[in-house]
């Protein structure tokens, strides 16, 4: 079964997949957590590259190459082998992210992201939680996060409004695969909501 998270920053992705995560190990599951950009060694590497140093290094088409890039080894070296193991695989992030963030920040390139999808990806989740928070209240979070390694988070308030409004865009996109999890409450109750969700798609 493969799980992602997916939503703004600062919407409290990590925090639930590592909750989600304990819970299905309390149970007796065998999971994997991971993440993206990243995810294996040669994935985290290109994170770097693009999360790190002038944010104009790249032009928004090279740097969808390197998203994909990265996501490929992620894919080969890490989920693949452990769906294959029958383990349980959860992901903060995966290629809603890249619809999202390069599909739509950038210029409209989505065209060019499921282009590169269909040819070098082709995998998509079981089952997406995309954690749907406030803009204004993801940008405070993510802005009051300390020694997070982001270009991004000059975002501004402005983008992150946007930014929502593609990811409850996608929902509507792949309703089979996506649930919208409200995220603007206490994260015991997120999580209880996360681990419903996730037991009747399981069931
Ligand atoms: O999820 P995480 O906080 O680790 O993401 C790091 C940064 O990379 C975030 O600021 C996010 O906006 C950005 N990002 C991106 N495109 C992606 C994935 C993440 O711009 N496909």
């Amino acid at each position: 079964l493969f799980i992602t998270f997916e939503g703004i920053d600062g919407s409290g992705k990590s925090t639930q997949s590592r909750r989600l995560a304990d819970s299905l190990r309390a149970k007796g599951r065998d999971v994997v957590l991971t993440r993206e950009p990243g995810g294996s060694p040669g994935a985290e590497e290109i994170r770097a590259l693009v999360l790190e140093g002038d944010p104009d290094r790249w032009s928004a088409e090279t740097e969808i190459l390197l998203f994909t890039a990265a996501r490929r080894d992620h894919l080969e070296r890490t989920i693949l082998p452990a769906l294959a193991a029958g383990k349980v695989v959860i992901c903060d992030r995966f290629a809603d992210s890249t619809r999202v963030y390069q599909g739509v920040s950038r210029g409209d390139l989505r065209g060019m992201v499921d282009q590169l999808h269909a040819l070098m990806i082709g995998r998509e989740p079981d089952l997406t939680l995309l954690i749907d928070m406030d803009p204004d209240t993801g940008h405070t979070r993510a802005l009051a996060r300390k020694g997070h390694e982001e270009r991004f988070e000059d975002f501004g308030p402005d983008l992150q409004r946007r930014m929502r409004a593609a990811f409850l865009g996608l929902a509507q996109e792949f309703p089979a695969r996506v649930r919208v999890i409200d995220g603007n409450r206490g994260i015991d109750e997120v999580a209880a909501d996360v681990g419903a969700t996730v037991h009747e798609a399981l069931a």
